[in-house]
Order: structure tokens, then C-alpha cells, then sequence
């Protein structure tokens, strides 16, 4: 690791793969929604690539790409065509993929990381659309032992975002930084359900070594077989030592694919990089050229949702910590929660925003943890969640029993106020009641008693803690004044 820090420079760039979330598939009618279908099911002879029939282009499809370079800063171009990438494999239906090669629809983009403090801005060299593969099942037969191959078209013609980056990461971690806010952004604006453990979000990596000081690139390796953010760190980190060494032993390093294996931790061979060329691609004839007016893309600016960098911006202006207006601001689900928190309370802004991120933060975050991460399932709409946090502040109900009252909510669907009202848990400020808890405390904590009396303060705060312990409901200013009293 020193040898790579001292002596080389690491070079990084990434090709994620990204399946948008459309109704049908890219070039036919079929529908992408195929996840749990059975194989083969969602089929038609454009996607089963036959002879003779004609692809017609998705537009929602179109779109979505338009979306995501807006939001990527890239140009979107005036003129994009489509073209023919023809290579031989059992999961390409017509034994070429309709692809983009020189002509891509975005162009020069580029996102914002920030790694252990520092900011650095990456560059994004084109965003370009394609359609997916079928997918291959590998099996053996037990009888015999021979292995086989299984074909399912279901995923065959789904429409598919490839974002290519600039070489412009320089350590693994900024590489991990680079798709956590890739995949976030994509996600915002709603083009992608972006999960790589389901495969809808892939990422190849090519990285390469040069001496410090050096401008040539050296050559590079790329890495596939990566399913999920940590493999990718893992991957780049293990490519990293292992150039490293090779080079400061006078080795060179093969310009080659190497396959990720999660369970040994390291990258094996697969085979020696094939050049663009090898893929004759050529214009699609069966599809005309796209072209992009200014008055098409602005209408698609004014679709795009804001941002997550700007809403984190807007939510530290509210008053919000660093680490609450970025926590907030990680989903949209989440940030739109609690912006419909804040607008359910009846009080100033920044102290509005400030009990919805503790409330959003603590309590929901609670639950969604102990339900599988999922916010969307989270039952409390933000108008109710904002009632009980009126109780709370306006006094009704104090802060310890304002917790139970929210999991009542979540559990039942019934409303803060009824809760409240249903099982009396108002708070007690005063009354027989209460006197009768605060003579209880002051009997049975005799020592407590004599240290208060002989100056100890911290003393009344073990005695205020005696009544809390046997009601909730208790007005923490009202037991402290009633054992004031009582002791005096
Ligand atoms: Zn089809």
C-alpha cells in the first residue's frame, strides 16, 4: 500500500450499467416490468430478435436519459443516432445490440464528491442508451455432470443507460463516493430503481498505475463482477497493491478484463481486452436519428426534481446541521417526509425544522430500521406524525410519553389526539395524584433526603428521577417544584 501511495498514482474511471424504470421495453411493447414473471414470458418477436420485424424507439425511455444528463451538467446533443454493436454471444437474441457509439445523446457532465473533507468535481464523459441482454442461467445436470446453459429473454430489449466517467478518480474511496451519489441522483429524478445487488445498477471498473509525476496513462485493467459498493472498493483496492507490485518489480501490466471473486477477495484473468473495433458497429438502419430542439429539453429541465445537492443546501439554511441536512437529504422519500413534517407544525421555521429532523431521525429512522430500511412502508403520515409533535411541545403530553403515543400510531393507524384522550395521558402537573408520588419518593429516600438538605443539589435531580420512574405523564417543572416544596 505505501509502494502505491509514494511511488504511483491511481487511475480510475467507471462504466455503470443502469436499467431505466419503464413501463415497456426499449424497442418493443413488451413489458420491462418482468421481475418474479416466469422465464421467458415477456416476449415478442422484436426482443426474440426475428427476421423482418422493426424496433420502434421508447420515448419515455428517451426522456429518462434527457433527465438524467440534465441533472449530470452534460450537453445534451442536438443530433443522436443509434447504432449496431455485432458480437456473437448466446444472450444477444439478434447477434448484435442496438447500441450508441459516436454519437451518444449526453455529452461532458460531471458530480461532485467529497472524500475525507475534500470536494473534487468528476467528470462524466458521456451518457449514452442502449437495450439489455437476455440472461443466462449456467446449471449442471446432476445425472451426468455436464454443464448447460439456460436462456431467459425477459430482460432482453430493457431498455439500458450506460454513464461513462472520465479517469478521474484517484482513490478507491472517491471511486465508492462516485456511485453512492450517482446512484442517489438517479434515484431523485426517478429514471432507476439503481440497487446493484438486484442487478438494475452494474459497475465496471478500468484502473491503471503511473509513476508519480507522470502524465501517460498506464495501461489499464478493467474489473468486472463487482455486485455491490463495498465489492467495488475491495476490487480497486486489491488491483491497486497487486499493479503496484508488479510494476516495482520492472513487470508490465497486460491490458486485460479481470473478474472480481468475492469469496477469495481477489481478481483473477478473464481474457485480453478486445479492441472498439472488433464490434463493426455501424448506424441502425431500422431506426431513424434522434433530434434533441432546445424547446424538448428545457421542457425536461422543468420536469427535473431538485437535486439532492440543493435540497441539503436549502435544509442547512433552515438551521439544520451538516449531519442532519445530509442524513435527511440521502433519500428523497426521507427528505420529502420531513419536509411534510416541518409544514405540519404550527411553529417558526427554524425550530419547526429542527424538532422534524430529531422526530425524522430518531423515532421514524428507529422504526424503519427495525423494518428492513424501508421508509416507504412507514405507516405515520407527516401530518399526523406533526400532530403529535403539537402534543409534545404544546405541553399535553410530555417528551417520554410522546414515544409511546408513536408507537400506538404505528402500530394501530390511529391518531396522536385520540390516543391521548383514549387513555388519559395527558400530563399531570399537579393534584392529589402526583403530591401523593412526591411524599412516596421523599419516604422511602431518606439518605437522598438528609444529602439535599445538606446542600447536595444533584440530590433533588435522584429524587425528581424516583417520581419519573412511576409515571411518565409527570411535568418534570412540576415534581421538581412540588419536592421543592414538600422539603422546604
Ligand atoms: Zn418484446
Amino acid at each position: 500500500m505505501t509502494a502505491v501511495a509514494t511511488e504511483f498514482e491511481t487511475v480510475i474511471g467507471l462504466e455503470v450499467h443502469c436499467q431505466l424504470v419503464t413501463k415497456s421495453k426499449m424497442f418493443c411493447g413488451c413489458s420491462a416490468d418482468y421481475s418474479g414473471a416466469g422465464p421467458n414470458t415477456h416476449v415478442c418477436p422484436v426482443c426474440l430478435g426475428m427476421p423482418g420485424v422493426l424496433p420502434v424507439i421508447n420515448e419515455q425511455a428517451i426522456e429518462f436519459i434527457v433527465m438524467t444528463g440534465l441533472a449530470l451538467h452534460c450537453q445534451i446533443a442536438e443530433f443522436s443516432k443509434f447504432d449496431r454493436k455485432n458480437y456473437p454471444y448466446p444472450d444477444l437474441m439478434k447477434g448484435y445490440q442496438i447500441s450508441q457509439y459516436d454519437l451518444p445523446v449526453c455529452t461532458g457532465g460531471w458530480l461532485e464528491v467529497e472524500v475525507d473533507g475534500s470536494r473534487r468535481r468528476l467528470g462524466i464523459t458521456r451518457v449514452h442508451m442502449e437495450e439489455d441482454t437476455a440472461r443466462l442461467l449456467h446449471r449442471t445436470d446432476p445425472s451426468s455432470g455436464e454443464g448447460y446453459s439456460l436462456v431467459d429473454v425477459n430482460r432482453a430489449g430493457t431498455p439500458l443507460m450506460e454513464i461513462v466517467s472520465e479517469p478521474d478518480m484517484r482513490t478507491p474511496a472517491e471511486a465508492r463516493e462516485y456511485l453512492v451519489r450517482l446512484r442517489q441522483i438517479l434515484r431523485y429524478i426517478g429514471v432507476s430503481d439503481a440497487n446493484m445487488e438486484d442487478g438494475n445498477f452494474r459497475c465496471d471498473a478500468n484502473i491503471s498505475l503511473r509513476p508519480r509525476g507522470v502524465l501517460k496513462f498506464g495501461s489499464k485493467v478493467e474489473v468486472k463482477n463487482m455486485n455491490s459498493f463495498r465489492a467495488v472498493h475491495d476490487a480497486l483496492v486489491y488491483e491497486e497493491i497487486r499493479q503496484a507490485r508488479v510494476l516495482s518489480e520492472g513487470g508490465v501490466i497486460p491490458q486485460e478484463t479481470r473478474g472480481w471473486v468475492d469469496e477469495r477477495g481477489e481478481t483473477v484473468s478473464q481474457r485480453s481486452k478486445e479492441d472498439a473495433n472488433d464490434y463493426r458497429y455501424f448506424p441502425e438502419p431500422d431506426l431513424p436519428p434522434l433530434r434533441f430542439s432546445r424547446d424538448f429539453v428545457e421542457k425536461v429541465r422543468a420536469k427535473l426534481p431538485e437535486l439532492p445537492e440543493a435540497r441539503k443546501e436549502r435544509f442547512l439554511a433552515l438551521g439544520l446541521s451538516e449531519h442532519e441536512a445530509a442524513t435527511l437529504t440521502e433519500a428523497r422519500e426521507r427528505a420529502d417526509y420531513f419536509e411534510g413534517v416541518v409544514r405540519a407544525l404550527d411553529l417558526e421555521q427554524p425550530r419547526a425544522a429542527k424538532l422534524a429532523a430529531n422526530w425524522v431521525l430518531g423515532e421514524v429512522a428507529r422504526w424503519a430500521n427495525a423494518h428492513g430500511g424501508e421508509l416507504a412502508r412507514f405507516p405515520i403520515a407527516a401530518a399526523r406524525l406533526g400532530e403529535l409533535i403539537m402534543l409534545v411541545e404544546g405541553g399535553v403530553i410530555t417528551a417520554a410519553v410522546g414515544k409511546d403515543v408513536f408507537d400506538q400510531m404505528a402500530e394501530s393507524g390511529r391518531g396522536a389526539r385520540e390516543i391521548v384522550d383514549a387513555a388519559g395521558l395527558a400530563q399531570i402537573r399537579g393534584g392529589d395524584e402526583l403530591a401523593a408520588l412526591v411524599r412516596k419518593a421523599i419516604a422511602g429516600n431518606a439518605k437522598a433526603v438528609d444529602d439535599y438538605r445538606a446542600g447536595k443539589e444533584s440530590a433533588l435531580k435522584f429524587l425528581m428521577g424516583q417520581v419519573m420512574k412511576e409515571t411518565k405523564r409527570a411535568n418534570p417543572q412540576a415534581v421538581l417544584e412540588l419536592l421543592e416544596k414538600e422539603l422546604r
